[in-house]
């Protein structure tokens, strides 16, 4: 029988979660999203909406008690008021996998404790660790908060000793961790799945390129050696079977200056370097999720044309009602995001720019420079 998924979280991720679950009717009867815009882009394509917070508790019993399964497009849920739902609904990745992913900590801990490369770390209990920690590591360091980070918010770079305090009392009493700053030659990632039967695939490496911390281009797929490819296709793999958690999981590495390969963080969801797969790969990786958490055969996950994903974000100078992008092109897939309001940097949408049969990245990357000034809003 059909089933009613539940999603936290109705921005992007769980809008094109949601564009993807209606096309799968046989499997998916009915879409319900938790979010607290009301009108939130899900809802906008067809999830009907809980309005509420994501740490509601009421709310999260609310959607447990109408869906037969639930995941989410955040990873900052409760996962111990998640975990006290599971009789109602089945939840995917498993609050077990969530709580160690979403605490940078646990999660560096995790990974290191299975043998898996990570930046050296610590602890942060107060500011004499800190200082011991740079000793130990050196200038620059990273000094990050453990849980409810994103887009570059949680860490402060520490450049030299008067970067101390101030990178310290920035964080005002959250839980934190110092990691040794990692010398990389480039950013990339690894979108893997697991399916609820322990089924893996991992998508061809891709290379990301940030702006202020922030995702502005994905390269599919990512300009290193083969080499290289296979040891981040091993790590993926590797961590796909220790953490057994089903669903999408996008796996953020390095490649360090001396052609090392290590994972920066996970994030247990879909993931917005995979959103190339919607025009560029055999399966999305919205699709794939629900096959993982539905527990069907994974689809394949070959890269069929190079393609390029461009982030659309609100301009720097900016906050307030907007136009939305338009831009048509030959191979030019645009997705805004239905959000009213553009912000800073806020995530507006994005396109996919795909190459046709035989065009390289490099002409890719030409035509993208083209289009860069039109793309703005
Ligand atoms: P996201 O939006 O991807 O969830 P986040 O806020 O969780 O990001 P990180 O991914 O930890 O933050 O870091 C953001 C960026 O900062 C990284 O993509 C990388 O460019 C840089 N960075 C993070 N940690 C390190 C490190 N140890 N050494 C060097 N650069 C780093
Ligand atoms: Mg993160
Ligand atoms: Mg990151």
């Amino acid at each position: 029988m059909a089933k009613v998924l539940g999603i936290i979280g109705g921005g992007q991720l769980g809008m094109m979660i949601t564009e993807a679950a209606k096309k799968m009717p046989e499997y998916i009867s009915k879409i319900i999203v938790l979010d607290p815009t009301k009108n939130c882009p899900a809802s906008q394509v067809g999830a009907e909406q809980i309005i509420a917070d994501f740490k509601d508790k009421n709310a999260i019993i609310d959607l447990a008690n109408k869906s037969d399964i639930i995941t989410y497009e955040i990873e900052s849920g409760d996962s111990d008021v998640l975990k006290s739902v599971e009789n109602k609904a089945e939840i995917n990745p498993s609050p077990e996998t969530l709580k160690i992913i979403q605490d940078k900590f646990l999660q560096k801990s995790f990974l290191l404790k299975n043998n898996i490369p990570v930046p050296d770390f610590l602890e942060i209990k107060n500011i004499d660790d800190v200082k011991a920690g740079l000793k130990k590591f050196g200038f620059p360091a990273m000094l990050k908060a453990r849980r409810d980070a994103y887009d570059g918010r949680g860490n402060y770079k520490i450049n030299s000793e008067e970067d101390i305090e101030p990178a310290y009392d920035y964080f005002k009493g959250q839980s934190l961790l110092l990691e040794k700053f990692v010398s990389f030659k480039m950013e990339v990632s690894v979108i893997a799945s697991r399916n609820t039967k322990g089924q893996i695939k991992t998508y061809p490496l891709v290379e990301n390129i940030h702006e202020t911390s922030i995702l502005r281009e994905t390269i599919a797929p990512a300009r290193v050696s083969e080499n290289i490819s296979k040891k981040a296709e091993q790590i993926a793999e590797k961590t796909m079977t220790v953490l057994k958690g089903a669903g999408i999981f996008g796996i953020e590495m390095f490649v360090t200056t001396n052609d090392d390969v290590i994972i920066n963080e996970i994030a247990p969801r879909v993931h917005n370097s995979g959103h190339h797969t919607l025009q560029s790969s055999e399966t999305s990786q919205f699709e794939q999720h629900l096959r993982a958490i539905l527990g069907l055969e994974l689809g394949g996950t070959k890269l069929l044309y190079n393609t390029i994903m461009y982030n659309i974000l609100g301009s720097k100078e900016f906050q307030g009602e907007y136009k939305p992008l338009e831009i048509s092109e030959d191979n030019l897939f645009l997705k805004m995001y239905g959000k009213k309001i553009s912000k800073p940097l806020r995530k507006l949408g994005h396109f996919n720019l795909v190459g046709r049969k035989g065009e390289s990245i490099d002409e890719l990357i030409k035509k993208l420079e083209t289009l860069k000034d039109r793309a703005a809003v």
